[in-house]
């Protein structure tokens, strides 16, 4: 049977009547997104394109490691002791960062890019690359005393850092969720008070379908080998909610017989590999979803549980057991939203 999870709290907006389903779609760091809303006709699509394309734009400009000109490949560029002042959002993306850094003991730790890259994940070079290796363990061994997050000096009220010399600010697995939270946001700004944003399998939800259903989504499985049980569905009603899922299966390459997931661990420099096939996250702002489901996968099962419970955190972990099989634990949190 299929889970069904139901926020406890109903937002007040009323369904808009006469209103069907709009439909834009588009692509921005390195996926496709996609916003879904109730509207009675498509005559706002141009301008709500160029504002959700705005926002979009306006986090890779700043927090992309990808572009060259983006104001953390700038940062990370800097020569040590030099001091940067931020823009607003990735000031405020990477505060949210540090915080659950500490929280975490560093499990998501934000000055990982170093490593990040050492595994093929960064910029260059790629693990798709040809030729591409996986780093020695010396080379791991050299990385690891520049990512220490306590090292970055930064004064959040005057919204400036310093970097402290050879430091890699890594905001890959924060960013997309701030993207979704704005453009939610602005879409809300502009009047839109019913839709569904989409960006690289992170969602959040506003509102209702013009049907009067909420947005109902599924989230995301782990594929199984043929034989094997699949999980169960779980399908969550995305009202005045955000929902990340982090999974090995997602972007991950094979060596030795080894997946290696994107998701690193930073406290032992190595891929993580204790066996969590996926973590979903729920959270009322899509950029905790996003950070947090990174965090607790890093953490792995039995340490991620207790994080997640000592900060109420809705989430919903997938591991797979010695004999292939996948088994669940939802946290305090997510079993109340599960009713
Ligand atoms: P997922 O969807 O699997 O959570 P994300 O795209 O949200 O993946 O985040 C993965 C990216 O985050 C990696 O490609 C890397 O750039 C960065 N990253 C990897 N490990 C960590 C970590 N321990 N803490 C913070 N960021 C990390
Ligand atoms: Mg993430």
């Amino acid at each position: 049977m299929t889970r069904v999870l139901v926020p406890d709290h109903i937002e007040g907006a009323a369904p808009l009547l006469g209103a069907r389903l709009q439909r834009l779609r588009g692509e921005s760091m390195g996926t496709t997104w996609q916003v879904l809303w109730a509207d009675r006709d498509a005559a706002r699509q141009g301008a709500l394109r160029a504002a959700i394309e705005a926002e979009l734009d306006l986090v890779v400009g700043q927090m992309s490691s990808w572009l060259p000109t983006s104001d953390l490949a700038r940062f990370n560029a800097a020569p040590a002791g030099a001091r940067r002042p931020l823009p607003e959002a990735f000031a405020e993306v990477l505060a949210a960062a540090l915080w659950l850094a500490d929280t975490s003991a560093g499990a998501f730790n934000p000055a990982a890019g170093a490593l990040v890259n050492l595994w093929g994940f960064g910029p260059a070079p790629r693990y798709t690359d040809p030729g591409f290796a996986p780093p020695s363990a010396d080379a791991v061994r050299a990385a690891m005393p520049a990512t220490d997050w306590r090292a970055l000096r930064f004064d959040a009220a005057a919204r400036e850092a310093t970097q402290p010399g050879g430091l890699r600010l890594d905001l890959s697995a924060i960013a997309k969720g701030h993207a979704v939270d704005r453009v939610a946001r602005r879409l809300r700004a502009m009047g839109v008070a019913h839709a569904l944003v989409e960006l690289g399998g992170e969602l959040r939800g506003q509102g209702l379908r013009p049907d009067g259903m909420p947005w109902w989504v599924d989230l995301e499985t782990p594929p199984v080998r043929a034989g094997q049980v699949a999980p169960r569905a779980t399908r969550v009603a995305l009202h005045g909610l955000s929902v990340a899922t982090s999974g090995d299966y997602r972007r991950a390459y094979l060596m030795d017989g080894q997946r290696l997931p994107h998701s690193i661990d930073p406290r032992s420099g190595q891929p993580v590999a204790h066996g969590l096939a996926s973590v979903s996250v729920l959270h009322a702002d899509c950029l905790w979803a996003d950070a947090w489901s990174t965090a607790l996968t890093v953490a792995g099962r039995e340490q991620g549980l207790a994080l997640a419970e000592a900060h109420g955190i809705a989430a919903l972990f997938l591991q797979r057991e010695a004999d292939g099989r996948l088994s669940e634990t939802l946290t305090s949190a997510m079993e109340r939203l599960a009713g």
